[in-house]
């Protein structure tokens, strides 16, 4: 058990579902920029991280657990030599965390190595990976990853590029790619698009990556985003598209757009943090209430809370701060401490909620068991009132498109109604953003999105791996090596 599962602890945020990044760039230390490109897209997934290379014909590959700045060393960069690469950061939506797990995920064909970095989750992994099973195949890994992986290997098609078309016509679910074969680098998107994907220019060279925050940081500009059922392919100074099959509709994870993506990234042409402000201003348009100060839950709820301070006219102020340089530790607060209910992610100045009535402002209450507590912390200091309000709709049914909530039951909005919910974490009101005022904030007719967790629709039409240990039980303990390995 992680802390992030006791109480009073940030344990009740989506997970967010993996982040990859590729690159062709001759002439450039390849490893070097998809590390920092992997850096900036650390929030998408903590556990793990990994960065393969293609080196005249031989693939470089180096996975670590943790953090990226954890997951290498100075040297173990240095080895990963080549003119392309891939990179990927995990949060596990499928199959546990171990390093066998880790992508990007590479494996065998009759073309050569393929090494495929994966973002979303296949709904017919479970049924993909009994039919390659029953050919002959073995798992390394429980994850659909390799799953996804190994039925491009095993595609019919001469070509690189038929084997991924046909291949993405059996699977069903969401996947942004980054692809590594034939010494070509490939970007691949679903024909639903849920997972954002993006390509930018670094010094002439083509790059792909999860969001536009990570061109910014390796300074690269941003191109255009890869279309929904898109394969393009980098080429050296252009990209070329192999065609896109889009499914009739796109269906974009609007939790991208809520909580997801970093507020610096762009989707669909919107700035994030523009977006989530305007969240922030229509939540208050429909929920106003009359109070001192609105206080946000750091970091993500920050833009929507200036939003609803903005159109409220109530100051805004930082009650709550976030211990930034926190990571995993599996040092447990002992029984004395549980019962204190330590925070050790937040604390309050009290000085700012002291005798007040305070907005606080929440992006989402998945399970609610980190809303009691936060509760609780500012009316230890002295708020006088706290006003809860949410900047999306109640989450009422589960996701099977690459975030960690599975299961109805444990959705807190599944079991009570919204006042019960403010009473369970023992907030004076709540209140949330409607469906309506979340797409009227990014300026849509609410077309093109996901809304399968908030409506139950959703986009694709099959779901067989609800659970995200499903291919657990089938898997092999692999002997795919963590430390720098080298594979034809
Ligand atoms: S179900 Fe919800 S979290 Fe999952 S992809 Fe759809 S909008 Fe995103």
């Amino acid at each position: 058990m992680f802390p992030n599962d006791l109480p009073g602890f940030d344990g009740d945020t989506l997970h967010e579902e993996c982040g990859v990044f590729g690159i062709l760039a001759p002439g450039e230390d390849v490893a070097r920029v998809t590390y920092f490109a992997l850096y900036a897209l650390q929030h998408r997934g903590q556990e793990s991280a990994g960065i393969a290379t293609y080196d005249e014909g031989s693939i470089h590959v180096h996975h670590g657990m943790g953090l990226v700045a954890q997951a290498f060393s100075e040297p173990e960069l240095s080895q990963l030599t080549g003119s392309m690469a891939v990179g990927h950061t995990r949060y596990s939506t499928s199959g546990s965390v171990r390093a066998n797990n880790c992508g990007p995920i590479l494996t065998q064909s009759d073309l050569g190595s393929i090494v495929v970095a994966h973002n979303g989750n296949l709904t017919n992994a479970v049924a993909l990976r009994e039919e390659l099973e029953s050919h002959g195949e073995v798992f390394e890994s429980s994850t659909d990853s390799e799953v996804l992986a190994r039925v491009i290997a095993r595609a019919p098609g001469v070509t690189i590029v038929d084997r991924i078309r046909n291949a993405m016509a059996r699977m069903i679910g969401a996947f942004s790619l980054a692809i590594l074969a034939e010494g070509r680098v490939f970007a691949v998107r679903d024909p639903y698009g849920v997972r954002p994907l993006c390509l930018g220019t670094l010094h002439g060279h083509k790059v792909v990556a999860s969001e536009t925050a990570a061109l910014m940081t390796i300074g690269a500009t941003f191109d255009r985003e890869v279309e929904a059922g898109e394969i393009v392919e980098l080429r050296e100074g252009d990209v070329v598209s192999h065609g896109a099959t889009p499914a009739s509709h796109e269906a974009l994870c609007l939790f991208e757009m809520i909580y997801f993506a970093r507020p610096d990234s762009q989707i669909r042409g919107l700035r994030l943090h523009e977006a989530r402000q305007r969240m922030g201003r229509e939540l208050y348009r429909e929920h106003p209430i009359e109070a001192d100060v609105v206080v946000g839950l750091p970091d993500s709820a920050t833009p929507a809370t200036i939003g609803y301070a903005k159109e409220s006219g109530i100051p805004y102020a930082e009650a709550l701060i976030k211990n930034r340089y926190i990571g995993r530790t599996f040092i447990q607060p002992d029984q004395k401490l549980r019962e204190r209910g330590v925070s050790l992610k937040f604390n309050v100045i009290p000085e700012v909620v002291a005798g007040k009535r305070v907005v606080l402002v929440d992006d989402t209450i998945v399970r609610g068991t980190t809303s009691r507590p936060i509760v609780n912390l500012l009316r230890d200091a002295g708020a006088k009132e706290i006003h809860m309000r949410v900047h999306a709709p109640p989450i009422v049914w589960p996701c099977y498109l690459g975030v960690d909530f599975a299961r109805r039951e444990e959705l807190i909005a599944a079991r009570l109604s919204v006042q019960e919910i403010g009473e369970e974490i023992g907030a004076d009101s709540i209140a949330y953003l409607s469906l309506d005022g979340l797409f009227r904030a990014i300026g849509s007719n609410g077309a093109g999105f996901c809304t399968g967790c908030l409506t139950g629709s959703y986009p694709v039409p099959a779901f067989t791996s609800l659970d995200k240990l499903a291919l657990e039980v089938r898997s092999k303990n692999g002997s795919r090596a963590t430390k720098v390995g080298i594979a034809k």
